[in-house]
């Protein structure tokens, strides 16, 4: 295990009591750390994801001290880069989380930055059902769900190129990943793509499809999760060039 304060929640149906311990690791590892709004947020999710998985299979990962780590400091860490941008920072705005399931990582990021506003793409209905009442209950206003598959919403002008960030994880290969995210992202837009280990062929199959899709590999960040020290890595994409196709201005006709 790693240094730093290890929180005991295993035999907890609660986030609360540890909390204090759990500040000071978002703090260690991320440069941020939730106030009393978003922690109590934090505490609602955890248990309406608990309600929700009598009914639906959401997730596994049930036990407090693996839901804040594999759920909400996961979600967090893709997003690092951004979590203490000013609103008028450069910052991205407009996000969208492909194939979010049962809301990760785009419900924590949109209680981390309610100045920003998420998209919580599924092509499952059930499941986004339960984020909207879930979203309703957390009195989350800056994010809808959208049920669509990724695929169809690159084609539709309302989504095409139109994102600032876009967030995939566990969804399919990071060539895939790369397919559905970068028709949705503005110029200078960036896409995170969430991954496990990271391979060189993956490394050399990614960097030519995202050449074609008009971006660029800007970074590949490996990060060890605080509690359980898993490795995960985040795949940062950036959009460089429109896909958009220009109309042919009058005088270059004829
Ligand atoms: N992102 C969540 C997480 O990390 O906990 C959920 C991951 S779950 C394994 C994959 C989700 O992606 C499912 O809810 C599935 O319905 C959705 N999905 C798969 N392919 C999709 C597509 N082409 N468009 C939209 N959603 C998709």
């Amino acid at each position: 295990m790693s240094d730093l304060p290890q929180p005991d929640l295993s035999q907890s149906d609660s986030l609360q009591p540890e909390l204090p311990k759990l500040l000071e690791v978002w703090q260690e590892t991320l440069g941020w750390q939730p106030n009393e709004d978003q922690q109590r947020q934090f505490q609602r999710l955890y248990e309406q994801t608990l309600e929700g998985n009598r009914l639906l299979n959401l997730t596994r990962i049930t036990e407090p001290q693996e839901f804040w780590e594999k759920h909400l400091w996961d979600s967090l860490v893709g997003v690092k880069p951004w979590l203490v941008a000013e609103p008028s920072d450069n910052a991205p705005h407009k996000v969208i989380d492909i194939g979010t399931g049962a809301g990760f990582p785009g419900v924590p990021v949109a209680i981390a930055r309610p100045d920003w506003f998420v998209t919580l793409l599924d092509s499952t209905r059930k499941k986004l059902v339960f984020l909207d009442s879930l979203l309703a209950s957390l009195g989350i206003t800056n994010a809808q769900t959208w049920v669509e598959r990724a695929e169809q919403l690159g084609k539709s002008a309302e989504h095409r190129e139109q994102y600032d960030l876009v967030l995939i994880r566990a969804v399919a290969s990071a060539v895939v990943c790369a397919q559905y995210c970068l028709p949705l992202l503005k110029v200078d837009g960036v896409a995170v793509l969430y991954r496990g280990q990271w391979t060189e062929e993956e490394a050399i199959a990614l960097e030519s499809v995202v050449t074609k899709l008009g971006g660029e590999v800007e970074a590949v960040e490996a990060v060890t999760t605080p509690l359980s020290e898993g490795i995960r890595h985040c795949v940062y994409l950036k959009k460089v060039l429109t896909a958009q196709k220009k109309l042919p201005q009058k005088r270059d006709i004829g």
